[in-house]
This record gives structure tokens, C-alpha cells and sequence, in this order.
């Protein structure tokens, strides 16, 4: 504790605050704050350069403004192909075709279907109306020829690796808040092509009590997760060793030899609160990058089998 309350207490080390406050007498945690904020920015400008072209803007329709906008989200919907051979439609499945049920702000998406190829899209709708769901604990149903499938079909495609995902709708930041758009071809395509280069292959919990998603052929941590997002969890993990290595070279060792005298669970130490120092500074300043991964990874301790990609 000796060892937070004087680290707590300590001058900032990045040079840019050293430099612009030479004489300053630093209280408390402002010298702390000083180094999240910095590094924080640090970090941010470094996933910028390395995964900022694979979070492209979205250009927002003429009645919001015609700009580009900051995506937020992108929600998808899970599909597997439909079991009557007359139809073979990719059928998504949705506990709700709703994606916003906020008074006087209801959105929700239409399924579009063309009878000709089967091929369904989904365009955002404002306004009451949105369809009940095609899916439930007992099976789902498919939209374009109408049949219900069991669960157990679900299931199976899921474990033969046939389930796939269908972008639904983009949220995008408003200045009076979150805007939804339709799906892009240019968003869905970015999340599908890019490959992590790094194989993780923890494998899930079968036990019932913790976890479907095995039973729907979810196998692996990183199933749960698009490449994009894997790309980006390995990135920010990278990031929060390289920060440290330039938090001690900024301060010439000064941190180290200080603490390393004041406690021998430094090394440990010091990391925790660095890592801790930036998760907080992303959640503060970083929503573009870091909301969609916290949320996924809460989602998917919280209900697996509802995941989107992102
Ligand atoms: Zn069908």
C-alpha cells in the first residue's frame, strides 16, 4: 500500500507534462493523471496506425447530414441454411428484429427477401412494427419459405461449421445520439476477409452450467470473437507491454529502482496498475476502439450464444 501511495503521489514521467510543468509541486493523483492521459493518448494513436483502416467511418444518408460518422457497433445476425430442399435460404436467427424500443425512438430492421434467389437483406426501419423473432429455445423459422426447424438443426450446422453471420444494422455516433443505418457491403466485407495471424486454441467449458455455445459448434475461445475483433484484443494486449517499456524509458528507470526498494511485487505490481490506468483511460476516452470488445467480452460470459461478431 506504501508503495501505491507513493506512486500515487509521484510527478508525472512523460516528457510532455515534465516539460510543460518544470516547477510544478504535483498533489495527490495529478501527476497520475497526467501519465494516463498521455499514455492513454499514446496507445490510442498506436492502434490508430496499426487497425484504424479496419474501423471504417460510415457515410451517414442526406437526412442525417450526408457526413462521416464514428461506427459504434455493428450488430449481426447468426444464419444457417434453411433444411427444405425447395428453399435452402440462409435463415437468420433472431430473438428480435428490434433495435430500438425507446418511446417515440422505435427502430427495428425489415428483412427483405428476393423470392427469386432467396436471398434475403436487411433494411432499418423507424417506427412501430417490428416482426416477432425466428428463433427460441425449441427452434427457429425460416423467413422465406416459412417451416419451422428444430433446434437440434440449428446445432448441427452450428457443429459441421456451416453457421455463418449477416450484417443486420450499423450503428453509428449522432449528435442527438446513436443513429442506425442499414448494412453496408463495404462493412460487412472488411469484418469477413481480415485474418488474425495468432491461433488461440483455449478450448470452452462443455459443462452445461457454463457455457451453449459448444453445443452450436463454438468450440474455442476465439470462436466467439471475429478476426477483427481478435486482431484488436492482440493489438490493445501488445500495446499495454509496449506502453510499460516506454513509461520506464521515459522516466530513466526512476519507477523501477524507486518501487523495486518499496516492494518486491513490483514487477507485478506495476503492471496491474498500468493496465488498470488504461482501461480506465480507454473506457474514458476510447469508446471507438475498446467499447465493442468489453461489451463482446461481457456478452459472451454473460450469453454466448446471443455473440455478435463484430
Ligand atoms: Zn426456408
Amino acid at each position: 500500500m506504501r508503495a501505491i501511495s507513493i506512486l500515487w503521489q509521484c510527478a508525472p514521467v512523460n516528457p510532455e507534462s515534465c516539460k510543460k510543468y518544470l516547477h510544478k509541486e504535483w498533489k495527490n493523483a495529478e501527476g497520475l493523471a497526467e501519465d494516463v492521459r498521455y499514455y492513454g493518448k499514446w496507445m490510442r494513436d498506436e492502434a490508430d496506425k496499426r487497425i484504424g483502416h479496419l474501423y471504417p467511418k460510415v457515410q451517414l444518408p442526406k437526412e442525417y447530414g450526408g457526413s462521416d460518422a464514428t461506427v459504434i457497433a455493428w450488430i449481426w445476425a447468426r444464419t444457417v441454411i434453411c433444411p427444405n430442399p425447395a428453399c435452402g435460404a440462409r435463415m437468420p436467427l433472431l430473438h428480435s428484429f428490434a433495435l430500438s424500443t425507446k418511446k417515440g425512438r422505435e427502430t427495428w430492421v425489415e428483412p427483405v427477401v428476393d423470392r427469386v434467389t432467396k436471398v434475403l437483406h436487411f433494411e432499418v426501419r423507424h417506427g412501430v412494427g417490428a416482426p416477432v423473432g425466428t428463433v427460441n429455445r425449441l427452434g427457429a423459422k425460416c423467413i422465406v419459405c416459412g417451416i419451422s426447424v428444430p433446434v437440434d438443426h440449428l446445432r448441427t450446422e452450428g457443429q459441421a461449421g456451416r453457421m455463418d453471420a449477416q450484417l443486420m444494422a450499423i450503428v453509428a455516433e449522432g449528435k442527438g445520439g446513436r443513429l442506425y443505418l442499414s448494412p453496408s457491403k463495404e462493412h460487412e466485407t472488411i469484418t469477413k476477409e481480415v485474418k488474425s495471424d495468432r491461433e488461440f486454441e483455449t478450448e470452452l467449458s462443455t459443462h452445461p452450467q457454463y457455457m451453449a455455445a459448444p453445443r452450436y459448434g463454438l468450440r474455442r475461445h476465439r470462436d466467439l470473437f471475429t478476426s477483427r475483433q481478435l486482431i484488436a484484443l492482440t493489438t490493445f494486449s501488445d500495446l499495454v507491454g509496449e506502453a510499460y517499456a516506454v513509461v520506464l524509458a521515459d522516466s530513466n528507470d526512476k519507477v523501477t529502482l524507486s518501487l523495486d526498494r518499496l516492494c518486491p511485487w513490483f514487477g507485478i505490481m506495476s503492471k496491474l496498475i498500468l493496465l488498470q490506468m488504461l482501461v480506465v483511460t480507454y473506457k474514458v476516452q476510447f469508446n471507438r476502439y475498446v467499447k465493442f470488445w468489453i461489451n463482446s467480452y461481457w456478452a459472451c460470459l454473460a450469453q454466448p450464444s446471443n455473440l455478435m461478431p463484430q
